[in-house]
């Protein structure tokens, strides 16, 4: 049976890109070798870390003055990066929800932080705007789509410091003005590639002011300085996100990826809207086009588990909600069709039909 892949990350990735990296896996470039045995330090991989490079300074019209590095340890190890080589005195969190929050625990660890906004007053259902940012920050960490909760910011906010964004479950779906921001990371298991390697763009005349010494892992100039090969690079999860890059270059870009994830979620919750069984679980206006949780509406609780097995029945994966929302989640990344929302929609009209 067809499979619409609705996972929140790992999530899915454009099927050519699976193709290429698999045959690539088998014979490298016609080498002989698996993408799997070649050296990293090999003439073969330095073409593919400097294309991955290439392409996402193109695809977002990064400015002169940053680079793109990649690394281990997922956006979980930034929460503690970041703020160990850009926190000097004190930092401003925006906490939007659990990943939000973990970032701002682990900031804490390396000086005064400052909860700018929060919405955990209504169960992260919203984001906050308009809160007042103080000036005398080194720097306001945001995230910009908060995969668990369904909230996007979707724009590049005007503020008075420098901004850090988390940029795990949007990134490369619209365009965004890098020069906000000094720093943008995230893991790459959600929009760009498999699962394995993190990507950090940092603001170059940033580093190496923090006044801590740094383990060197953990400072981004060592990163910089080797062009990512430090240490061994995740050499296959880096070959598919240039896959991915490649991909979203030739689809139209990231205006393009803007266009369509645009498409893709009116037409879901547009069905949400409409569909006497379900409502949509957050403010409109902070609506997320990348993670789209939905809940029963609560005279039709108990078809919760009902629906989920009448989609699961239908090839749909990955809809469950998130734990501490519950209900249902379609992740509509990059990749994922417009036929996959159209299927996801027959199935909430057709259940909604029987009942
Ligand atoms: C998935 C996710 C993370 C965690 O990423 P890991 O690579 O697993 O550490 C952090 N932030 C956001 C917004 C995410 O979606």
């Amino acid at each position: 049976m067809k499979k619409y892949n609705f996972n929140a990350g790992p999530s899915m990735l454009p099927r050519e890109v699976i193709e290429n990296t698999a045959k690539q896996i088998l014979d490298f470039n016609g080498n002989g070798l698996s993408l799997m045995e070649i050296s990293h330090r090999a003439k073969y991989f330095q073409p593919v870390v400097d294309e991955t490079v290439a392409l996402i300074k193109e695809l977002l019209d990064i400015p002169e003055g940053y680079s793109v590095i990649f690394l281990g340890g997922g956006a979980s190890l930034q929460f503690t990066q970041i703020p160990a080589n850009f926190l000097i005195k004190k930092a401003g969190y925006v906490n939007t929800g659990t990943w939000a929050k973990k970032a701002l625990k682990e900031a804490k660890l390396y000086g005064e932080v400052v909860e700018v906004a929060s919405s955990a007053d209504k169960n992260f259902t919203y984001v906050p705007h308009n809160y007042e940012i103080p000036s005398d920050l080194d720097y306001l960490h945001i995230t910009t789509n908060n995969t668990i909760y369904g909230t996007e910011l979707r724009k590049d906010i005007d503020a008075p410091v420098p901004l850090i964004a988390d940029m795990s479950s949007d990134i490369m779906s619209r365009p965004v003005d890098v020069s906000k921001y000094i720093a943008i990371y995230g893991g790459a298991q959600k929009n760009m590639a498999m699962a394995g390697v993190t990507f950090v763009i940092v603001k170059n005349d940033m580093l190496g002011k923090a006044p801590r010494e740094l383990p060197t892992m953990l400072n981004y100039t060592t990163h910089v300085d080797k062009g990512s090969m430090f240490n061994t690079p995740p050499v296959v999860p880096i070959y598919s996100l240039m896959e991915t890059m490649r991909w979203v270059k030739a689809e139209g870009g990231v205006k393009e990826m803007d266009r369509r994830a645009k498409e893709r979620a009116k037409i879901v919750y547009d069905e949400i809207d409409r569909n006497k069984l379900f409502k949509g679980t957050v403010a409109e206006e902070d609506r997320s086009l990348m993670n789209i949780c939905f809940v029963m509406n609560d005279e039709y609780k108990d078809l919760e588990a009902p629906f989920f097995e009448f989609a699961t029945e239908r090839g749909m994966v990955g809809l469950k909600g998130h734990r501490s929302v519950g209900g249902f989640r379609a992740s509509c990344y990059n990749a994922q069709t417009i036929e996959g929302v159209n299927a996801l929609v027959k199935a909430m009209k057709d259940f909604e039909a029987q009942h």
